[in-house]
């Protein structure tokens, strides 16, 4: 999952520009990556070898985080493996993956690392028809989780505790718990638990992390379970809440991901309805049947599928309906059918304007993916 939403850049998604992710890559030949993101993509697209889709973090001290970065980067290209891993002094925050014929060396590899000795993985629910990566992304960051907060300012390791599938199920039932779910609002809009509370307008984590002690404050002295996609976000939040006076705060074990396998695998009532939004290629995983959005475009269909337009420059992320999709061709809107057919250099000026000023003022006008 990518929680770093501010960091988007405008450099059109799709086009034939070479990526080049910043200026020490360029220094060093390792990281050089030659290939434009088409290019990556139908590379990704073509390669027909079965692949687990994975996720997995670990708040652990890194020492050398060159070294480190380095070390997966190696290891991990070799085995032909996709996907964004963000790493930081902190810890490793990681969505991948691995060709299955090379899953027995990545795992053997991967758990002999003593910085992820025993670390878990979440399997992907559901694969999906697309790769859900096309490059492989290892990058530093100053934290693995953008959420805004001053780690200083508060004990982040006095987490909360952890709930299993069949505990989070006991709380739904029960009148005095109050469930509270973590994510993004276009995370919410496509799935969630039954009877959570939610936040309508919180386009980044940051926004969610920052309004929770509000949106929560007649419940302190309530039970209160807190989930998000894969847990990660949780660990720190609950350690947030706690801070914020909240004195029973437990939160999803592998979040919506491992909800999913325990549910399942014991036989449990399924309580989460719709889909679990992922931040890859896919977009997002079936959790139950029930559709519980409708199209951003009619406002009438129900959807619950996500595309981005297909105007680079717009690249808005957006739930279409088939109908619409089809009569709109892909694009949110009319003007955005209307700028992809001007020329190439001038598209390129109107992003170049557009990332400068339109985006830097107006950040959360659409809601928007970082890739
Ligand atoms: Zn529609
Ligand atoms: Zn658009």
């Amino acid at each position: 999952m990518n929680e770093d939403e501010n960091t988007l850049k405008i450099a059109p998604k799709g086009s034939n520009e070479p990526v080049v992710e910043n200026e020490e890559k360029a220094k060093n030949p390792r990281k050089r990556i030659v290939r434009s993101r088409a290019e990556m993509r139908a590379v990704a697209s073509s390669d027909s070898r079965p692949r687990q889709t994975i996720s997995f973090y670990r708040y652990v001290k890194i020492v050398d985080l060159d070294e480190f970065r380095n070390r997966l980067l190696d290891k991990l290209s070799s085995l032909d493996s996709l996907g964004r891993i963000y790493v930081a002094k902190e810890g490793i925050n990681a969505q991948m993956n691995v060709p299955l014929v090379y899953w027995d060396k990545f795992d053997t590899w991967l758990q002999s690392q003593p910085e992820l000795k025993g670390v878990p993985y979440k399997l992907a629910v559901d694969e999906g028809e697309m790769p859900s990566f096309y490059k492989l992304t290892i990058k530093k960051k100053p934290k693995v989780v953008a959420d805004g907060l001053d780690d200083e300012s508060f004990d982040v390791t006095d987490t909360g505790k952890y709930l299993t599938a069949s505990e989070m199920n006991d709380y739904i039932d029960d009148e005095d718990a109050v469930v509270f779910d973590m994510r993004n609002n276009y995370e919410a809009e496509v799935g969630r638990f039954e009877g959570a509370v939610t936040s309508d307008d919180s386009v980044t984590f940051r926004d969610e992390l920052k309004k929770t002690p509000e949106l929560l404050k007649d419940h302190k002295d309530k039970k209160i379970a807190i989930y998000c996609t894969g847990g990660i976000r949780c660990e720190k939040a609950s350690a947030w809440l706690k801070h914020n006076g909240f004195k029973d705060v437990r939160h999803l074990k592998g979040g919506i991901i491992d909800y999913k396998h325990q549910v399942e695998k014991q036989n449990l009532p399924n309580k989460f309805r719709g889909k679990n939004f992922v931040f890859d290629e896919r977009l997002g995983e079936r959790i139950s049947e029930d559709v519980i959005s409708t199209c951003h475009l009619c406002k009438e269909n129900k959807s619950d599928t996500h595309y981005h337009c297909k105007n680079q420059i717009c690249h808005a992320l957006f739930i279409g309906c088939d109908d619409c999709i089809k009569n709109k061709k892909g694009y949110c809107a009319w003007y955005c059918r209307q700028v992809d057919k001007l020329p190439k250099n001038t598209k390129k000026k109107m992003a170049r304007l557009y990332n400068s000023y339109v985006r830097k003022r107006q950040p959360f006008v659409k809601t928007r993916l970082a890739k």
